[in-house]
Parts: structure tokens; C-alpha cells; sequence
């Protein structure tokens, strides 16, 4: 059962093959044997999940239907889940309960889904080898000594070991699309805007978006669908109307522009991903897709501008974070000044204390020109770089990241060497543009994946491709030894 996608369970449920408690409780039992081995979950809520798998039973036996009713689901830990703890990663919140849930958390919820748990991450969201988690790093099921990337590197892990079949994650610089990418998953980044950020614990909100991890196009569809929506309570919340994802998927590939931009191919990508990428390509063109060569100049300084933008915001958001009114508070504070800097310094791990410290010297007075509003103008060139493009091409092709995962610890004493890992999937975030991630193939065993990314509110384009090259290539469905 634990091999079902979701529009499988869906099918189950609707046909009476088992019911959700029955899923429900196989799957908290895999979890219970193989998560030991990954470390993906911070907490597991199987009380709550009992529960809501018998009312979305009960739900289903009055005739209700519905995609997600009864379907299994886990929280990337740092969406607010009332009365479960909420720790992002942190020990700053590890005895954080949060009085509400996020929307996506409720949305989903009233859609009938089932919550397993909250899923483990890097602290705070930084990072992208889901190393720098205070309950410890998350393993690559491909391999038990490799990261599985980040920061929603608990999600996708536990997907990726089919302990469930889908969960959310966020993306702030590509935290749903690199560890996709590192685990054979199909990831989405919706549109800054499309998802409601309310209750989404903030790194940089101008960045942040969250969005689903699941083996499939058709899943993610089926997710985001539950997932995106105007949201008047968060005010970057976009009111546009959802269009019906899954009504997207099965569109003609004939005549779609595929624009390929010839500075992914530089000196950092390893050659036998890119190898991967020409392949997915041309698996495309089979479908019916013109491929063209594009540019995106610009993209260069995607990297130092994102890593000061990034840091600034979350400089600003994380200075809430004070031992005063929630969190981690130091013993026996001398005075207010020591209660700032010991619970601050305690409560916050090393990644987070150094995106503090560069954020502020990057918004300082006598920096801040040099360094903010520089980044933010490189901001505006990449965006317009982006605009350019898609005049031409419909969607951009690309691969997701420059290596498979890599070892762990292997980049610790580096964090420079990590944020180079970024290099394809921030540019999305700086432009606020909606991205995918799908199974393209295998290096040294480890899976790789191929980026797409398409023009705003254009999710279901970027469905509709990934579901068609689903449908015509089988590396989503491969499953990692041992699981
Ligand atoms: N790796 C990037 C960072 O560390 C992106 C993280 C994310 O998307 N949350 O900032």
C-alpha cells in the first residue's frame, strides 16, 4: 500500500479497496520501522491522524469525494500547526506550539487530508543539505551517507522512502526543487504569491513560497491544488483564480518553445548531468516541443545577489526571535541586554548566526547602498532577463542542480561551496517565477533531476510537460533500495 501515488489512494478510497484509517496505520508503522534510518520527521502526530483519517472515512461514507479526502500528508516542520509543536528546525523553537494553523496547514486539512507528522529541515529553511537541522541531518535514501538535500530535506526524503506519498515543503532559494532533484522526486515551486505565506514560518518573505513534494506530476497537481489560493490574510497573497491543475495535465506537447539558456552549461555543471538534461530534451522534442537556445546574461549574479537579499530579510524577520515572547529563553538572564544575546546565541545554530550577521552588515548604514540596493538592482536585470525569454520560448529547461547529493559533512567547513549548489534554481525565486523539478536520470546512483520554469501563474504548463514526460519516460518510478 505504501507504493500508492496519491491519485492512486484517491481511486482506492473512492472505490472502497481500504479505508484511510487502514492506510493511515500502515503508514505510520513504515514509518515507525525505516525513519530511524533517515531522520526525516521531527515529530509524528499519529493521534491526530487516526482522527482525521476516520472523519474523512466517515466523510467518504456519506458520499463525499475529493482528491485529498483520506489522503496521507506530512507538514515541512515550520507551517504553524495548532497545538503541535512548530520548531523550524530550531532549538530556538523547540518548545514552540503555535496557537494556529497556517493556511496551508487548514486548507488542507478541510480538504480531508490526513497529517502524519511535521518533517524535518534545515534550521530556519537555510541551507540545502538539510545538514543544519538542530534534531540532526536527514539521509538520501539513495544512499544512506548523502545528503538528501534542503532545506525541505525531510520531506522529500520520507517521500522519496515512500513512508508517505506526498508532503509540502517551501522554496525560498530552492528548497522544494534541489532536494526533488537529490531524491528522484517531482517538486514544484508555485508563483511568489500563489500559496499563502500565513502561518508559514518567514525566512525572506520576499522570496518564500511554498508548495508540494510528491513521485509524480499528477500528484503535485492534486496537492497544489489543495495548497494555492488568495489568502487575505497574507498580504503578497495573489487573487487570481486556481485553475483545475489536474485538467491541465494531458495538453499536447506539439509546438511548445523550450528554451535552453546557454549559461547553464558553464564550467560548474557536471558533465554527465548535463549529459541527463540533453537527454530530457530530446525526449520532449519526441513529444512534439521546438527547442531554441536562450540567454539569461544576467544570471551570473543570481548568487551574490540572492545571498544578500536572503540574509537581509532574514536578519529583519528573525529578530523576533528574542527570549521574550516565545522560544528558547537563556537561564537566569543578568538583565535584558544579556537575555537578548544569550538566548539568541544559544537558541540559533551556527548557519542562522552567520545569515544574521551578513544580512545586518548588508542593511547597516554606509553598506546598505552597496550591498541591498545593489542586490535588489541585479534583482530587477534578472527578472527582466526572464521577461525577454519567455517573448520567445513557453517554458526554460535546465538542469536543477550542478552535482548529485553529495556527502555529508562534505561541505561543512565551506558554506560558500554549499550556496554554489543554488546556482539554478534561485534565479526563479529573485524573479518570483514558478519552477519544477522532475526524475531525469541517475549518476553514480543517485538520482538527478531536470528544472523547468515557466511564466507567472503558468503551474499548469509546467504540469502538463512533466506529466507528459512522465508518461513517456520511467525514472520517477524507480525506488531506492531498501525501501
Ligand atoms: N539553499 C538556499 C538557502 O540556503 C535556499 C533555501 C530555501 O529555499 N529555503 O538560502
Amino acid at each position: 500500500m505504501h507504493q500508492l501515488t496519491l491519485a492512486e489512494i484517491a481511486r482506492g478510497l473512492a472505490d472502497k479497496k481500504f479505508s484511510s484509517e487502514e492506510l493511515t496505520k500502515v503508514l505510520l508503522a513504515r514509518i515507525a520501522q525505516l525513519d530511524p534510518q533517515l531522520n526525516s520527521f521531527i515529530s509524528l502526530t499519529e493521534d491526530l491522524a487516526l482522527q482525521q483519517a476516520k472523519a474523512a472515512d466517515a466523510r467518504r461514507a456519506k458520499g463525499e469525494n475529493g482528491a485529498l479526502l483520506g489522503a496521507p500528508i506530512a507538514h515541512k516542520d515550520l507551517f504553524c500547526t495548532q497545538g503541535i509543536r512548530t520548531s523550524c528546525g530550531s532549538k530556538m523553537l523547540d518548545n514552540f506550539k503555535a496557537p494556529y494553523d497556517a493556511t496551508v496547514v487548514a486548507k488542507l486539512a478541510a480538504a480531508g487530508a490526513v497529517t502524519l507528522g511535521k518533517t524535518n529541515m534545515d534550521e530556519f529553511a537555510m541551507g540545502s543539505a538539510n545538514e543544519s537541522s538542530y534534531y540532526g541531518a536527514v539521509k538520501n535514501p539513495w544512499n544512506l551517507e548523502h545528503v538528501p538535500g534542503g532545506s525541505s530535506g525531510g520531506s522529500a526524503a520520507a517521500v522519496a522512502a515512500r513512508l508517505l506519498p506526498a508532503a509540502t515543503g517551501t522554496d525560498t532559494g530552492g528548497s522544494i526543487r534541489q532536494p526533488a532533484a537529490l531524491t528522484n522526486l517531482t517538486g514544484l515551486k508555485p508563483t511568489y504569491g500563489r500559496v499563502s505565506r500565513w502561518g508559514m514560518i518567514a525566512y525572506a518573505s520576499s522570496l518564500d513560497q511554498g508548495g508540494p513534494l510528491a513521485r509524480t506530476a499528477e500528484d503535485c497537481a492534486i496537492l497544489l491544488q489543495g495548497m494555492a489560493g488568495f489568502d487575505p490574510q497574507d498580504s503578497t497573497s495573489i487573487d487570481e483564480p486556481v485553475p483545475d491543475y489536474s485538467a491541465s495535465l494531458n495538453g499536447s506537447l506539439q509546438g511548445l518553445r523550450i528554451g535552453v539558456p546557454k549559461e547553464y552549461f558553464s564550467a560548474g555543471l557536471d558533465s554527465r548531468i548535463a549529459e541527463l538534461i540533453h537527454n530530457s530534451v530530446k525526449a520532449l522534442e519526441k513529444l512534439g516541443a521546438v527547442v531554441k537556445e536562450i540567454s539569461l546574461p544576467n544570471m551570473q549574479h543570481a548568487i551574490p545577489a540572492y545571498y544578500v537579499i536572503a540574509p537581509a530579510e532574514a536578519s529583519s524577520n528573525l529578530s523576533r526571535f528574542d527570549g521574550v515572547r516565545f522560544g528558547y529563553r537563556c537561564e537566569d538572564p543578568k538583565n535584558l541586554i544579556d537575555l537578548y544575546k544569550r538566548s539568541r546565541g544559544e537558541g540559533f545554530g551556527p548557519e542562522v548566526q552567520r545569515r544574521i550577521m551578513v544580512g545586518a552588515y548588508a542593511l547597516s548604514a554606509g553598506y546598505y547602498d552597496a550591498y541591498y540596493l545593489k542586490a535588489q538592482k541585479i534583482r530587477r536585470l534578472i527578472k527582466n532577463d526572464f521577461m525577454a525569454a519567455f517573448n520567445e520560448v513557453d517554458i526554460i529547461l535546465g538542469p536543477t542542480t550542478p552535482n548529485p547529493a553529495w556527502k555529508l559533512g562534505a561541505k561543512n567547513s565551506d558554506p560558500v561551496a554549499a550556496y554554489l549548489e543554488d546556482v539554478y534554481t534561485i534565479t526563479a525565486n529573485l524573479a518570483g517565477l514558478p519552477g519544477l523539478s522532475m526524475p531525469a536520470g541517475f549518476v553514480d546512483g543517485l538520482p538527478v533531476g531536470v528544472q523547468l520554469l515557466a511564466p507567472y501563474f503558468q503551474e499548469g504548463r509546467l504540469l502538463n510537460v512533466a506529466h507528459q514526460y512522465q508518461q513517456n519516460t520511467d525514472w520517477h518510478t524507480r525506488t531506492p533500495t531498501g525501501f
